[in-house]
């Protein structure tokens, strides 16, 4: 507690965080906080997921809004509907002493209508997802003219799933002297430029090695024959009864498929991904969050940024075609200090793509055998 104060943070926040149960700041916080709160810059900071990023922008901006005035005068871009519902959430839960606060989501698959009646009763922070804010500024809803503080949260999962273009829009309606915040777990060519563009001689912070995985995260592959793969899962099932899991499929029809046949065996499971309506995606996490599903079959985009406290198990059901990409589903589990395990099920011809990944997480995969029968039973 008396660590997160030396940061610099006032006495509403610090509240708020004794009963979130925060008791000392993670790295990113610890290396952003002061700057922040102490001077207006822009700044990137490049820190893997599960290290902490949403206090490390979230406090700062909270601390430094005025919440006597309804201008809208912090933004916050995030790539997908959940890590924005998200983020909104824990903004809500660190401002809870700051009375008069309003945060309001603005995510696409949602009614603009309400949306835009939430706005209008002043909202000093928006959370948005790229898509659904150029809309509304398109269409007159929502003035950023007076913004201080843009977030660009997942910058790098953002200019993949190609909202370079909407970024670059929304920005051009705000003014040009506020600060902008940019945050990502990896620092590809697009985000570099994304930086250059949109920013003057940032602070930059790094939190841990490049690219490294988490240390709390071991990596296990299983080499089956390809025609096995969903018997492997059920085995993996079997073998661990308490699995509170994310499992990967590359397309929204295997997702959809390894889900359906899970459950058809009688396991507590669901999809999620892109073809699901916002409120059945709602639910899906809902009930995963309660832990009413203990496994969660989902694309890459619909589990991007999640932030589900306990998973114990990340599974590749499929390897994602960009190594890069295996950093972020591992990053699902190992968070906050918990420890956790990143499972990938391969063939044969699969097994060189695991030594690439190695390379990249700088960490070596133990190889594992199924479980047979027997030892399930034990
Ligand atoms: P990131 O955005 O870097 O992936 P999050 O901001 O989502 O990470 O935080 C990951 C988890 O760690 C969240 O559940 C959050 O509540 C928790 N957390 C963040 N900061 C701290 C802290 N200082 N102490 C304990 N838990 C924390
Ligand atoms: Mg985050």
């Amino acid at each position: 507690m008396t660590a997160f104060k030396a940061l610099g943070l006032e006495e509403n926040l610090l509240k708020a965080i004794a009963d979130l149960g925060f008791e000392t700041p993670s790295e990113v916080q610890e290396k952003a906080i002061p700057i922040l709160l102490d001077r207006e810059t822009d700044m990137v900071s490049l820190a893997q997921t599960g290290t902490g990023k949403t206090a490390a922008f979230g406090f700062p901006m909270l601390q430094k809004i005025d919440v006597n005035s309804r201008t809208t005068q912090g933004l916050i871009l995030s790539p997908t509907r959940e890590l924005c519902l998200q983020i909104t959430n824990e903004m809500v839960a660190y401002g809870k002493y700051m009375p008069g606060l309003n945060v309001t989501a603005i995510y696409g698959g949602a009614s603009i209508t309400e949306q835009a009646r939430q706005i209008k009763r002043g909202s000093q922070i928006i959370v948005a997802t790229p898509g659904r804010m150029k809309d509304m500024i398109g269409r007159g809803l929502i003035d950023i003219s007076k913004i201080e503080y843009c977030v660009l949260d997942e910058a790098d999962e953002m200019l993949n799933m190609g909202f370079f273009e909407d970024i670059t829009e929304i920005l051009s309606h705000s003014p040009k002297d506020k600060s902008t915040w940019l945050f990502s777990a990896t620092m590809p060519k697009e985000v570099s430029t994304i930086a250059k563009k949109f920013m003057h001689t940032p602070v930059e912070i790094t939190v841990g090695a490049k690219n490294v995985g988490s240390d709390q995260v071991t990596h296990e592959y299983y080499l089956v024959n390809a025609r096995d793969r969903y018997n492997a899962l059920k085995r993996l099932a079997d073998a661990n009864p308490e699995i509170f899991s994310v499992i990967f499929c590359r397309t929204k029809r295997d997702t959809q498929k390894v889900a359906e046949q899970l459950i058809e065996d009688g396991y507590n499971a669901a999809a999620i991904h892109g073809d699901l309506s916002q409120s059945q995606r709602d639910t899906v996490m809902k009930s995963f969050r309660n832990r009413q599903i203990q496994m969660l079959v989902a694309t890459d985009v619909a589990a991007r940024g999640i932030d589900v406290d306990d998973i114990t198990h990340v599974i590749n059901y499929q390897l994602p075609d960009e190594t890069e990409v295996y950093t972020h589903r591992s990053g699902r589990t190992g968070r906050a200090g918990k420890t956790g395990v990143s499972i990938v099920i391969v063939s044969k011809s699969e097994v060189r793509k695991i030594r690439s990944i190695e390379k990249i997480i700088q960490k070596k995969f133990i190889a594992k055998e199924i479980p047979s029968g027997m030892e399930i039973c034990e």
